[in-house]
């Protein structure tokens, strides 16, 4: 399928591709994996779709063929290439471009009250969904939220829908924390100011959190995850901003604690279509910015300056 691109959004992993400091985005690239559009052309064998068709899809491209693809795990397909990126093994343009030719599988139509720019949103959804699902959410528990980022705030939102008793987000920005509350979180703890793990005893009675989601990926905040739960709970590992951690071993052993990693979405882009459809998962409040496409540069300067995570999301519209 030819898609013609209307919205891409801006990637953390974009701005460290691009300055180099992961080694996958190897130029020369098309980066772009966050996109949304219409149907150009299709392919001759293409069925039951038709040009100018609202579209978004998936950011890895799946095999469909591999014993994960065909158990349903298309994120951890054997042979995945993610749009946009350029590791050593493979290197797959993708969506800041005016065009970006894909195979049909992973295309998944518009409802009709979705903006592209919305729609360009539904790849980090689904990223808090997929992770939201990875355990059982209870009515009557507890989830505690470390990191108030975009990732953090979409796992917030999922987790209100997934119909958590009291969600509880953590992160040393106050203007985050107000907009978690504003989002769903019934409490809120600004991690610089207070021990954690103490203020979420105190919530609940002593006992600590069922649940705990790591959105970002560094050992102290690992370790306020971990330190939040309470005997036998579990914690979902999102974030994975350092790729080695410090690991309290014992306290997780002696306790019992369930870990979850949980990397990008496996099928969740329709559900998550819906729920930003209707309302129940709000993207508004994270786009910081909407540019021309041919912005795109001054945009990743300004992503990647020191005061760079000012920005949330930043979408580019060719
Ligand atoms: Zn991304
Ligand atoms: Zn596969």
């Amino acid at each position: 399928m030819l898609v013609r691109v209307r919205a891409c959004g801006i990637c953390g992993s974009d701005i460290h591709g691009w300055d180099g400091s992961t080694g996958r985005r190897r130029p020369p690239l098309i980066m772009g994996h966050e996109a949304a559009g219409e149907i150009a052309a299709l392919g001759p064998k293409v069925t039951g779709w038709q040009a100018g068709d609202r579209v978004t899809f998936d950011s890895t491209i799946y095999c469909g063929q591999c014993a994960p693809c065909r158990a349903g795990r298309v994120n951890l397909c054997e042979n995945r290439r993610v749009l946009g990126v350029a590791p050593v093994e493979y290197r797959q343009d993708g969506a800041f471009a005016e065009y970006v030719a894909l195979p049909a599988r992973i295309l998944y139509r518009l409802p009709e009250a979705l903006t592209f720019p919305q729609a360009a949103m539904v790849e980090p959804v689904s990223i808090a969904i997929h992770a939201v699902q990875r355990v059982k959410v209870a009515a009557t528990d507890t989830a505690v939220v470390v990191g108030s980022g975009m990732i953090g705030l979409f796992v917030v939102q999922a987790l209100r829908w997934a119909g958590a008793k009291r969600i509880v987000a953590v992160d040393l920005e106050p203007g985050r924390l107000a907009l978690a509350r504003e989002l769903g979180a019934t409490d809120t703890i600004q991690s610089d100011k207070a021990d954690v793990a103490a203020e979420v005893a105190k919530l609940t009675g002593g006992a600590g959190a069922d649940l705990a989601f790591e959105v970002v990926g560094i050992s102290p905040t690992l370790q306020v995850a971990l330190g939040c739960v309470r005997k036998g709970g579990s914690v979902v590992l999102v974030g994975n901003l350092a790729p080695k951690t410090d690991f309290p071993l014992q306290s997780v052993v002696t306790r019992e604690i369930s870990l979850f990693g949980s990397c990008s979405s496996a099928g969740e882009y329709p559900l998550c279509l819906d729920l930003i459809s209707r309302g129940i998962i709000r993207v508004e409040p994270m786009v910081s910015a909407t540019a021309p496409l041919a912005d795109g540069i001054d945009w990743f300067q300004r992503l990647s300056a020191p005061d760079g995570s000012r920005y949330m999301k930043v979408i580019l519209q060719p």
